[in-house]
């Protein structure tokens, strides 16, 4: 299987070397040339147990990794899971389920994706003898589920920027508590927009890339959108005959490569009925499926802070398909969407998605609400995702973190703070990290320091 760059000037590339480049050299984002209709599969996958469904996922991708490697890789990912089914569903009620993705080491569904990435780095710079430096930027989750997933692995220095003061202490903590000498937790002053564009620029800086051996953990990589896909396969097989066609999947969402690891399986024919992009009070992209109109406006610091980015990256895996594969054009679209902030489609359709948007006054509300009506603690996050839902329709909510990570808004809902023993350990150890101006020059020139 070979993938190709959304902006079609990059020539396609096996797996493992989509895996290692994280963004194509021509600024776009890979996704796989073709689509394998999983079909067939599924009567056989149904029963498998998370690891052994994913390795039959990886499978039809990765077919530069020996089987047996990508086995023991697979199922190393997600031995540190607290729970044995990895991903449990909970029944609400007879029409909403919640889809539990915070059993990792981290809490939150990013471990999914990282646990695995982890061990895909480490397996290549095994295969290439060359060491790799994987720069990221995060809104909280993604930098300490990254540092989770890469801590101690031999040949990889990781360097994480985030928004100094707008991540949660926890989050801080699981970032800067590591105590590992080949992480670095950066903390710049601005958003985590600003972060990612720090981030993008250097990784447009070929040179530099090649240099140290630049890859990428944001959901840009190709990794983490399969192995999220994963998820929502596993969740689908285990649904009622009858509601696997009727079901849709409600996503907490901020740079849509959750939701849009969901859609790729309707690629490959698996009938999902669709995807409501949940968002918060950053709800470009709860504008863009209403009207059409893809436009950043200020960031704005929420309760549900993972989710507070105007520019959501993987939106241009999305437009490929909306443009059916014209790199040509969608080229153009991102330059103006550079250039001016905002484009405007004329008639997007895109079917099989809705949206929604909550505010931070509504949250709190949320989480009180679904804690009374089903006897169920949501994140604020995941509250997010409980906005606009239909009375007679079957949904499957995605619950994206464990409500202890964010214990701060339970007070405003008159609940007791949640707590998680993982981060209570955290408080006892020490925290580290580097406070750094968020510029492309001062970023590479730290990295160059810290890996000679
Ligand atoms: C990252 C994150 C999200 C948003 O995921 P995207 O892939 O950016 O859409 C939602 N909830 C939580 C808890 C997160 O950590």
């Amino acid at each position: 299987m070979q993938f190709v760059s959304t902006r079609g000037q990059a020539g396609s590339v096996s797996f493992s070397e989509a895996v290692s480049q994280g963004l194509a050299p021509d600024g776009g984002l890979y996704l796989p040339s073709e689509f394998p209709d999983i079909t067939p599969f599924l009567f056989e996958w149904e029963n498998m147990s998370y690891s052994e469904l994913c390795f039959s996922y990886f499978r039809l991708f990765a077919t530069d990794i020996n089987e047996n490697t990508l086995r023991e890789i697979v199922e190393d990912s997600y031995s540190q899971f607290s729970h044995n089914e990895i991903a449990p569903i909970v029944s609400l009620d007879e029409n909403l389920k919640v889809l539990e993705l915070f059993h990792g080491p981290t809490l939150a569904f990013k471990d999914f994706a990282l646990q695995l990435l982890g061990n895909l780095y480490e397996e290549q710079i095994k295969k290439s003898g060359r060491d790799l430096t994987i720069l990221g930027a995060t809104s909280g989750d993604t930098g300490a589920a990254a540092i989770a997933g890469l801590l101690g692995k031999k040949g990889v220095t990781v360097f994480i920027l985030f928004p100094d003061g707008k991540v949660s202490p926890l989050q801080e903590r699981q970032m800067t508590c590591s105590a590992s000498d080949n992480v670095f937790p950066l903390a710049i002053e601005g958003t985590f927009d600003d972060a990612q564009r720090a981030v993008k620029e250097i990784f447009s800086d070929l040179e530099f890339k090649k240099k140290v051996g630049l890859s990428a953990v944001n959901s840009i990589n190709l990794a983490r959108i399969l192995a999220q896909s994963v998820y929502y396969l596993f969740a689908w097989l285990k649904l009622e005959k009858e509601d696997r066609l009727n079901t849709t999947f409600v996503v907490p969402t901020g740079n849509f490569g959750n939701v849009f690891a969901g859609w790729l399986l309707t690629k490959m024919k698996l009938p999902i009925k669709g995807f409501q992009v949940a968002t918060n009070q950053n709800d470009v992209l709860h504008r863009l499926f209403k009207y059409g109109q893809y436009s950043l406006s200020e960031v704005t610091q929420s309760l549900a802070p993972s989710m507070d980015i105007q520019i959501a990256s993987n939106f241009e895996r999305l437009l490929y398909f909306i443009l059916d594969g014209d790199t040509q054009k969608l080229t153009q679209i991102m330059a103006i969407f550079a250039k001016e902030g905002k484009y405007r489609f004329d008639n997007f359709q895109v079917d099989g998605f809705s949206s929604s948007s909550v505010s931070d006054d509504e949250i709190p509300e949320i989480i009180r609400n679904v804690q009374d009506n089903y006897d169920y603690l949501v994140d604020p996050h995941t509250a997010c995702a409980f906005k606009d839902l239909k009375n007679s329709e079957k949904y499957l909510i995605l619950a994206t973190a464990h409500a202890a990570k964010f214990p701060d808004v339970y007070e405003t809902a008159s609940l007791p703070q949640p707590k998680s023993a993982i981060l209570e350990e955290l408080k006892e150890k020490k925290s580290v990290k580097f406070s750094i101006c968020c510029d492309a020059v001062a970023i590479r020139s730290f990295i160059e320091d810290k890996i000679s």
